[in-house]
C-alpha cells in the first residue's frame, strides 16, 4: 500500500496544519545530507536588517561578539515544548523542536538543523567548528560530531540567547505551488533553495481525488506534476523562489517539458493569494521583455495532493543530479 502524506490547507501561510504534517516526514538524510546547497554564506547585506531586532548587550556580547553564556544559565536548555527556535537577531528558523535532545552539557543542543539554515565556519580557537545564522551570520555556538549521543552523531550546542522559541501553533511557514515537467527535477532544484524547508513531489491541477501516477499518466485526470514548497518567509520569498522556478525549466515549451509530452507536465504556478498571482505575471512579463514568449499557466491553487513515497527526493536518494532540470540563470 503507497504511504500518502496528509494534503495541506489552501493558504500561503501554513501554519500548524504544515507543521504537524512535517513531523510525519521520516528524519531526512535527504537534505542535510545532500550536496552544498546554494548561498550558504551568511547575507549580512541584506536590505531587511533594518528589521533585525534590537539587541540587548548581553545578546550583543554573544550574538556579534561571537561570546558564550553561561552553562545551566539559558531559558532554552532543558525545554521540550514543541515548535521551531529561530535565530533572535533576524528571525530565520533555525532548529525543529523535534531536533533537540538532552545533552547534560549545560546549553541547549539539537542533532539536526533546518536545511541550510546553519552555516559551519572554522572556529577562531583552531579547533572547533563555530556555527553561525546562514541568514545573518549571528553567532549561535558550536557543532561537535563524534560523540555518539543521538543516532545522527551530531550536537549543535547552542546559545540560548542566540535563539527565540515559536510554539508550533504560532509557526508560519510560505507555501507555493510550481509545475515545470518531471517532478523529480523541479523538486531537486527547490529543496536545495535557502529558506526552503521542505520540498514535496505531487499532482494538483486537475479534477481527480487521490491521483495516482498511474492515473495521471493513463487516464484524463487534468493534474500536473507538480512541486509543494514550504519555505521560511524570513529567508525566502515567494518572488525568489518563482525566479528559480523559471531558471530551471522552459517556460516556452506548451504541453510538456523536454522529452516528457502530455498535459501532465505543463508549465503552471499555483498561486495561493493575489499576491502570488500578481508577483508571477509580473515574473513573466519580465521574461516577455527578454524575448521569451512564456506559456507557463497561473491559476488559482486546489488541493495539492503528495505523490507516493518513490516518487519523494528521487536524485537526492539516488545520490544523482538531475537529468531533465539544470538552472540557467536569468535574473542577476
Ligand atoms: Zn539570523
Amino acid at each position: 500500500m503507497r504511504r500518502r502524506l496528509a494534503p495541506l490547507c489552501l493558504t500561503a501561510a501554513v501554519g500548524l496544519c504544515a507543521w504537524l504534517a512535517a513531523q510525519d516526514q521520516p528524519a531526512s538524510p535527504k537534505k542535510s545530507d545532500s550536496p552544498q546547497r546554494e548561498g550558504g554564506a551568511p547575507m549580512a547585506d541584506a536590505p531587511e536588517q533594518a528589521h533585525w531586532q534590537q539587541l540587548t548587550p548581553e545578546e550583543e556580547r554573544v550574538i556579534v561578539g561571537k561570546g558564550t553564556e553561561a552553562p545551566f544559565t539559558g531559558e532554552y536548555t532543558d525545554t521540550n515544548d514543541e515548535g521551531v527556535y529561530t535565530c533572535r537577531r533576524c528571525g530565520a528558523m533555525l532548529y525543529r523542536s523535534t531536533d533537540k535532545f538532552h545533552s547534560g552539557c549545560g546549553w541547549p543542543a539539537f542533532d539536526d538543523e533546518i536545511p541550510g539554515a546553519v552555516t559551519r565556519l572554522p572556529d577562531a580557537d583552531g579547533r572547533r567548528t563555530e556555527i553561525v545564522c546562514a541568514h545573518c551570520g549571528g553567532h549561535l555556538g558550536h557543532v561537535f560530531t563524534g560523540e555518539r549521543l543521538t543516532n545522527k552523531n551530531v550536537r549543535h550546542c547552542v546559545n540560548s540567547i542566540s535563539m527565540r522559541f515559536v510554539p508550533a501553533a504560532d509557526v508560519k511557514f510560505g507555501r507555493a505551488i510550481f509545475a515545470g515537467g518531471c517532478f523529480w527535477g523541479v523538486e531537486y532544484w527547490m529543496e536545495r533553495q535557502p529558506g526552503v524547508v521542505r520540498a514535496t513531489s505531487g499532482y494538483t491541477g486537475g479534477h481527480l481525488d487521490n491521483p495516482s501516477y498511474e492515473d495521471l499518466h493513463h487516464r484524463d485526470t487534468g493534474h500536473a506534476e507538480a512541486v509543494e514548497v514550504l519555505y521560511d518567509p524570513v529567508a525566502t520569498s515567494f518572488e525568489a523562489l518563482a525566479k528559480v522556478f523559471f531558471e530551471i525549466h522552459d517556460p516556452t515549451q506548451a504541453n510538456g517539458q523536454g522529452p516528457d509530452i502530455g498535459p501532465e507536465y505543463r508549465s503552471a504556478i499555483f498561486y495561493l493569494d493575489d499576491e502570488q498571482k500578481a508577483t508571477a505575471e509580473r515574473l513573466i512579463a519580465e521574461l516577455e521583455t527578454k524575448g521569451l514568449a512564456v506559456v507557463t499557466e497561473v491559476v488559482p491553487a486546489g488541493i495539492f495532493w503528495p505523490a507516493e513515497e518513490y516518487h519523494q527526493d528521487y536524485f537526492t536518494l539516488r545520490k544523482t543530479t538531475p537529468t531533465c532540470h539544470f538552472r540557467r540563470h536569468v535574473w542577476e
